[in-house]
């Protein structure tokens, strides 16, 4: 392997069309990388295809020459910006080239990949994006008020994932299987939640829960609870938020008190 495209030309299935494989390694799973691949890879009219593999991010393009070298350029420069890439590594494609206009695939990940393995990176939480904040407070939106909405560039990651490679069978999201709605746009190359692992909304995701209430019911008893000087400990991402009124003298001591932090600020 080489740190930079090679100079040999690699028959691809047509003249003046290279292949080259693009290993990209660091913290490259989890943050939308194999989706941010395809819309390069689109834009450039390249064939090929993405996986996550161990703990990195393999992929074959084929195409014309300047385009395959910008891919090889880009993967590092407009990586998404949760993305640490630390390298790029190109070789020849393991086998034959995709022809012209077979498109670009995800494929399913690969436990080990084609090197020797590597450090594996587990990815962190990311607050939620400004597009899922839209959505969140826009009532035609079907996951308006949604408490767990998620995409491709937010939400939970080293939360809930188990083992790499990252996929949602390795994430304790796999017990919440995605309805009709969801796994369409989990499957669309075009839409944010293209290939997001940890999606979800009212109808198949996680809901909010208070002993045997859901939902709303579920809310209003944890805010009654809050404004009767209570503390509430909301599961969230990461672990747990405390909650209690800011403004009550009483219910901010009874926190600091089982805190044990009598004097720094929260
Ligand atoms: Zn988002
Ligand atoms: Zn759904």
């Amino acid at each position: 392997m080489t740190e930079a495209p090679g100079a040999a030309v690699v028959p691809a299935g047509a003249p003046g069309r290279v292949a080259r494989m693009i290993t990209v390694s660091g913290r490259v799973q989890g943050v939308g990388f194999r989706p941010f691949v395809h819309r390069l890879a689109t834009r450039l009219g390249l064939d090929g295809w993405v996986r996550n593999a161990a703990g990195r991010v393999e992929m074959v393009v084929a195409g014309p020459p300047m385009a395959v070298e910008s891919m090889v350029g880009l993967v590092r420069t407009e990586a998404p910006r949760t993305a640490d890439v630390r390298r790029v590594a190109v070789a020849d494609p393991p086998g034959p080239p995709p022809p012209p206009g077979a498109g670009f695939t995800v494929r399913p990940s690969a436990r080990t990949g084609t090197g020797r393995p590597e450090a594996r990176e587990v990815p962190p939480d990311v607050a939620v994006c400004e597009a899922c904040l839209r959505e969140l407070f826009d009532p035609p939106d079907r996951r308006h008020r949604y408490p767990f909405v998620n995409c491709a560039d937010c939400g939970p990651r080293a939360t809930v994932v188990e083992d790499l490679p990252y996929d949602r069978e390795r994430t304790v999201m796999r017990r919440f299987p995605l309805c009709a709605a969801c796994a369409s746009e989990y499957a669309d190359p075009a839409d944010r939640r293209f290939h997001a692992e940890p999606t979800a909304c009212p109808a198949c995701g996680p809901r909010l829960a208070w002993e045997g209430l859901t939902g709303d019911a579920a809310l209003r008893a944890a805010e009654a609870v809050v404004a009767g000087g209570g503390i509430v400990a909301v599961k969230g991402l990461g672990g747990f938020q405390l909650v209690c009124d800011a403004t009550d003298a009483g219910a901010v001591a009874r926190l600091r008190a089982r805190k044990r932090r009598p004097a720094k600020p929260f």
